[in-house]
């Protein structure tokens, strides 16, 4: 190659980089930690402004001694085993499902498109802070979303989860799972608070409805290490309440 076609090749890769440079220092992406930390979520997009005026974000600290005796319809978890894909979106590991799994309660009835973590939970008990929590997100027919949390406490190793944390993606390398059924994540009992909220992370959307389950489950030193890994901390602080009312299940 010619000396003059790799000075320019060397100035085009100067000019893209710095164009590049441009653009992150204007949008810096959202994260957990530095200029694109929580507290600044709303200033980086436009689209976010929900992060800082909603009155009903989340997560929240749950004080149980607040929290509204209600009759709740119960949480009928209708989910299936299918083919599953985790992939690692640079915020969180997310395992991606496919269509067939349904939660419904009363009425109101949703289809699970995929869960994914936190550490430690976003969601607090009585100011206290769990070591991880999963978050089902499910989308019901009109739009509405709606999330079940559940809470993980260190313990005996989860072995519905060990294919996950044995095989956590890397960014940009999904991993199949040939089989995987949600439903196997859950606790026995499906006793849960229940409270308006928003999206965890940008845009921050509100609207969504959240179903905290009050027992947790266990996973264990290692796995939770593995996790901490790829993400030692990817966990919005908790909102104020601003009058909400967190009922939960008699
Ligand atoms: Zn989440």
């Amino acid at each position: 190659m010619k000396k003059t076609n790799i000075l320019a090749m060397g100035a085009m890769l100067a000019l893209s980089c710095a164009a590049y440079a441009q653009d992150h220092a204007e949008h810096p992406h959202w994260g957990y930690q530095g200029k694109g930390d929580p507290a600044h979520w709303a200033e980086l997009d436009a689209a976010n402004t929900a992060c800082k005026l909603s009155k009903e974000q989340s997560p929240i600290d749950i004080e149980e001694r607040n929290a509204k005796k209600a009759p709740l319809a119960p949480l009928a978890f209708n989910y299936a085993a299918g083919p599953a894909e985790m992939i690692n979106n640079g915020h969180t590991v997310q395992i991606n499902l496919p269509p067939g799994s349904v939660l419904k309660a009363g009425d109101d009835s949703a289809n699970l498109l995929q869960f994914h973590f936190h550490t430690p939970s976003e969601e607090k008990i009585n100011g206290v802070n769990y070591p991880m929590v999963a978050h089902f997100v499910h989308k019901s027919a009109d739009g509405k979303l709606s999330v079940v949390a559940v809470l993980f406490k260190e313990g005996a190793e989860n072995k519905t989860l060990a294919p996950v944390f044995d095989a956590l993606p890397a960014e940009g390398k999904p991993v199949q799972l040939a089989s995987f059924n949600p439903v196997d994540v859950l606790p026995a009992n499906h006793a849960y608070f229940k409270f308006m909220g928003s999206l965890t992370t940008p845009p921050c959307s509100d609207g969504v409805r959240w179903q905290v389950l009050r027992t947790p489950v266990e996973l264990s030193k290692k796995q939770l290490a593995e996790f901490h890994k790829l993400y030692k901390m990817n966990a919005r602080p908790v909102q104020p309440l601003n009058g909400r009312v967190v009922e939960v299940s008699e």
